[in-house]
């Protein structure tokens, strides 16, 4: 298979996870549960998802110039992704989330964006080049609206496709700015209710929500319902792809596995239904294990649960 090339532009977040038997109130200490830290942030768990499942990808984002920093930049060397369009800013931290998870598994989660606040548009102009060779561009909204704007306008002018996950979403709506550039949107059932009002609770309101959003712009829209799989609306209609059947251990960065592999797929030129399959595939085995990146499955892993649940290889 030809690499296909990938850009990201996103956020990266240094995680750090307190487990504990119950989350603290005000003014609270709760002794006792592990620590883990990972690497996180939307974008950086895309662009890996896409780079261990056979990308090339790019990632361009901003860093503090400290030892978290350092830490993501040599963790991102590590699954092939190109980081020279990573900048390094001298003024403000690495992004942090710190995450409390009780015996339950319920999260509370507080983030600190420090560099992910200042990616700009003269950081995404510096990589104009590589996102007009690109195969295709993912972009999320964890980072300032002005630059994913400004790499969707880049990536659309060139015919780059460009797939958005809308994630947070937005209380006022996306921009229509944005949305004319948008190739494919790719909402989970949360994001998709709150873009449109639509309460999606199964695949039949999804696809309702999946239509309207349509009605906005994006030629295909992909709305994710964990466990109940994706709903596709296109100039084709609107269908339903099931999810495999795994044994759920953690879903953090399921939605992450799966837009990072829908990337590879678009890059590649399958078709839609063929990249949603596949992406439910890498959304399953991300949900197989604990964390966000360390989560996420390689190529070799993914082609044999493909081949396994009979559904073809990627
Ligand atoms: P997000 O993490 O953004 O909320 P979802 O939970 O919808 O995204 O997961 C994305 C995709 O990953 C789903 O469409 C599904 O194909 C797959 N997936 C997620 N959770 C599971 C699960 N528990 N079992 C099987 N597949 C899953």
């Amino acid at each position: 298979m030809k690499r296909p090339k990938i850009v990201v532009v996103g956020s990266s977040n240094t995680d750090m996870v307190v487990k504990a038997a119950r989350i603290p109130g005000p003014g609270e200490t709760v002794l006792g549960g592990a620590f883990v830290m990972a690497a996180g942030g939307k974008g950086a768990n895309q662009a890996v998802a896409a780079a261990r499942l056979g990308g090339e990808v790019t990632l361009v984002a901003r860093l503090g110039a400290d030892p978290l920093g350092d830490q993501a930049v040599a963790g991102f060397a590590r699954d092939g992704i190109l980081t020279d369009l990573i900048v390094r800013d001298p003024d403000r931290p690495t992004g942090v989330a710190l995450i409390l998870v009780d015996a339950r598994g319920e999260n509370s989660i507080s983030v600190a964006l420090g560099a992910n606040e200042a990616l700009s548009t003269d950081d995404v102009d510096r990589a104009a080049g590589r996102i007009r060779s690109a195969d295709a561009l993912v972009v999320q909204l964890e980072v300032p609206l002005a630059a994913v704007e400004r790499a969707a306008a880049l990536a659309a002018a060139a015919g780059v496709p460009v797939i958005l996950d809308p994630a947070p979403a937005p209380d006022g709506g996306l921009p229509a700015a944005l949305l004319r550039h948008v190739s494919c949107l790719k909402p989970n059932e949360s994001e998709a209710e709150r873009l449109t009002g639509i309460r999606v609770t199964d695949a039949y309101s999804a696809a309702r929500a999946a239509a309207a959003l349509r009605g906005l712009g994006p030629r295909t829209v992909i709305v994710t319902l964990g466990t109940a799989g994706a709903v596709i609306a296109d100039e084709a209609g609107t269908r339903h792809v099931p999810a495999f059947e795994i044994s759920a251990l953690d879903t953090t960065a399921a939605g992450d596995a799966f837009t990072g592999a829908l990337a590879v797929g678009v890059a590649a030129g399958i078709t839609w239904d063929e990249a949603v399959r596949q992406a439910a595939a890498a959304g399953a085995l991300a949900a197989t294990r604990m964390g966000a990146q360390p989560s996420l499955p390689t190529r070799g892993e993914w082609v044999a649960f493909l081949a396994s649940a009979g559904r073809g290889s990627a």
